[in-house]
């Protein structure tokens, strides 16, 4: 049976192209946008709270994590050093399981019948004493409209309706906002210096949380966006015809992981 992530069809949906040279091409992203290596060390340090042998180093090297600022190198440093701390503050004292596999059946939103693939995904983590699943994220700022752009198309809403027959009924979603600080290096500071002040701020990181219950419908919604959007998937895939989309080159200020080479191809392409 064919398995989807949510994150594949999350792909898809940004933009053709990028899906088609990271799952049918298979090449390796020329390189990781530094935003995605602080989520992979933040995710590590939850999960690797309670666990004491693996060095920041091995993780980092095991990981494949690379940053272009070092200056993240060490913030994420930080993170992980103090790990427990962070585990603390996003848990709670809540006896929490850590990336739960979960997987749900996908209906063909025409026919109604079960199609032979199944959506699979990891919960960041879930409550054992209520029904409750956390979705963690970093960000620089989050403010009161951070929220609505998770309303609708995110993954929290495929897999409270995962969880909804074990639960009896749908969890709510705590959204939990590890801050990324926004410092820059003053004039007054060597390099070091300011290294030291990223680890220090890795060290006491601040913790924004939001719970939220969605709606049956908004939930509802969110499935029959994506189960439609495995069709397309399956259309253009029989195809072999991805789109392109340029807005997507430049999400919020960072560049697409195959930027120069996709962009270089359609240079050959136009000038050929
Ligand atoms: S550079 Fe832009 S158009 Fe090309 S794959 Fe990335 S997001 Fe898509």
């Amino acid at each position: 049976m064919r398995q989807l992530s949510f994150s594949k069809i999350n792909y898809f949906k940004k933009c053709g192209a990028k899906y088609r040279l990271r799952y049918i091409e298979k090449i390796k992203p020329e390189t990781t946008p530094d935003y995605m290596s602080v989520g992979r060390m933040v995710d590590n340090a939850l999960v690797l709270a309670n666990e004491k042998n693996a060095s920041f180093d091995d993780v980092i090297r095991n990981g494949e994590i690379t940053f272009d600022d070092q200056k993240w190198y060490y913030y994420c440093k930080g993170i992980y050093d103090n790990r427990k701390e962070l585990y603390k503050k996003v848990f709670g004292d809540d006896q929490v399981k850590l990336q739960q596999k979960i997987s749900m059946p996908i209906i063909d939103p025409e026919t109604g019948e079960t199609i032979d693939a199944e959506m699979i995904g990891y919960l960041d983590g879930e409550s054992k004493v209520k029904a409750k699943i956390y979705e963690i994220k970093t960000a620089s700022q989050v403010s009161e409209n951070t929220l609505q752009e998770y309303e609708f198309g995110g993954q929290t809403q495929l897999y409270s309706f995962a969880k909804k027959e074990e639960f009896g009924m749908y969890p709510e979603v705590e959204y939990v906002f590890v801050k990324k600080p926004m410092i820059r290096l003053k004039k007054s500071e060597t390099q070091e210096e300011f290294y030291q002040r990223m680890y220090e701020c890795g060290f006491e990181q601040e913790v924004q949380t939001f719970t939220v219950h969605y709606s049956e419908a908004q939930i509802l919604e969110t499935v029959d966006y994506f189960f439609k959007s495995i069709k397309d998937l399956e259309v253009a895939e029989k195809n072999n015809h991805f789109y392109l989309n340029r807005n997507e080159c430049f999400q919020y200020g960072n560049k697409c992981e195959y930027f120069d080479m996709c962009w270089k191809n359609a240079v050959e392409t136009e000038s050929a």
